[in-house]
């Protein structure tokens, strides 16, 4: 028989094996179910209310995809902490929590690397090798929710803005979602969902149909078709125009604001004509501006731009009553933008093997 992930399954699947398989009674599922989501016990040998004999059949049955956190940073500040992980194959991927205000925010991945290649981007210079599963995602989330835990806390806010893009991966993605927003287990509002996407028209409307309480964020990055060709190779193929098209769509069906994301990069995106470019792209939307101070990533021809500049394109946007906030830079000791930590721990790995 092949085994279940338990991460994935429904409690009605659990119940059929509990009750099928094993012969015990339907509640021995919800228990499982319980350790499972809530108490976030991957072992079956700490499943201490469940008989001993059960719990070694357990395996026969079931399984959890195994993340192992191979490498914990945390910034000096203590607000970003980011974990490495190994899925069961060696490969690697990021989370990074995020601590600020009173906003516990975890920021996951969906990809083991990203086919789309954004030139700015650490992730985009790594081998794409697969779409994470559901529970390899929600994985991810209930490791730094167990830390959070030790100390009485919660994750309060969860975003797709670690390795990869979602919208490649939206059928795991939606899942992940539906089983942390289950009310017997995490119970997390739709509300505290962020998806950050590349600009994936099709998958942009889908989500409109789908699921009009998650928040989208669109990397930006430039409205000047010829600068966001250069930086994002998927502009090519949906261009500015067909986003704009899209973005309407979604935002007349959910009646969502949309975030739009826009990394600073010195004299490439914050020039003056940059700045009316953005507004003018931004009139028909109800939304909100997000400015990301750039991140550097060694062997890149992009820097971040003084204070002075990013305030006054700041400044620019304000004038002209956009609703924009720019965003203090945050983990950059410990490399917290996505991809980062991934290249800097194989680069370690293949030094210490050469
Ligand atoms: N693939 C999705 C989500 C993951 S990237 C997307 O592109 O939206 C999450 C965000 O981090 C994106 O806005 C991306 O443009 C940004 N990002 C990538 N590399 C960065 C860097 N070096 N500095 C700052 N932001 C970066
Ligand atoms: Fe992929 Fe997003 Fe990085 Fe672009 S910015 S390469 S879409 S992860």
């Amino acid at each position: 028989m092949k085994k279940i992930d338990l991460i994935e399954a429904s409690l009605k699947e659990i119940e059929d094996i509990v009750v099928e398989k094993l012969n015990l009674k339907k509640y021995v599922a919800k228990q499982i179910f319980d350790f499972v989501h809530n108490k976030l016990e991957f072992d079956f040998n700490n499943y201490t209310n469940i008989k001993k004999e059960v719990r070694e059949k357990l395996n026969d049955y079931f399984y959890f995809p195994q993340l192992k956190c191979v490498n914990i940073l945390e910034s000096e500040d203590k607000e970003t902490k980011k974990f490495l992980f190994s899925l069961d194959n060696k490969m690697l991927i990021e989370t990074v929590l995020l601590l600020h205000n009173n906003r516990k925010t975890l920021c996951v991945s969906s990809q083991v690397g990203c086919p789309l290649k954004c030139d700015f981007c650490a992730t985009g210079t790594m081998k794409f090798e697969k779409n994470l599963s559901a529970s390899e995602i929600v994985m991810q989330f209930y490791y730094a929710q167990k830390e959070l835990m030790k100390n009485g806390e919660r994750i309060s806010n969860l975003v797709y803005m670690g390795m990869g893009e979602p919208f490649l991966n939206y059928n795991s993605v939606m899942k992940s979602i539906n089983i942390l927003n289950y009310e017997k287990g995490q119970n997390i509002s739709k509300r505290n969902f962020t998806i950050s996407t590349s600009g994936l028209i099709k998958e942009i409307k889908q989500l409109a149909r789908d699921e009009k309480q998650l928040h989208l964020a669109i990397s930006l990055h430039s409205t000047k078709q010829e600068v966001r060709d250069i930086i994002m190779p998927i502009n090519k193929r949906y261009d500015l125009e067909n986003l704009k098209e899209a973005l309407l769509e979604y935002q007349k069906i959910t009646n969502n604001r949309v975030t739009f994301e826009y990394i600073l990069i010195d004299e490439l995106n914050i020039d003056k004509s940059s700045a009316m470019s953005l507004i003018a792209y931004l009139k028909p939307f109800n939304a909100h501006v997000n400015l990301i101070p750039y991140n550097e990533v060694a062997g890149k021809p992009y820097n971040t731009p003084s204070s002075k500049k990013m305030k006054e394109f700041y400044n620019m946007l304000k004038t002209a009553n956009v609703n924009v906030t720019l965003r203090e830079t945050k983990g950059q000791d410990i490399k917290a933008a996505c991809g980062q930590l991934k290249v800097k721990k194989e680069k370690e790995l293949n030094e210490k093997n050469n």
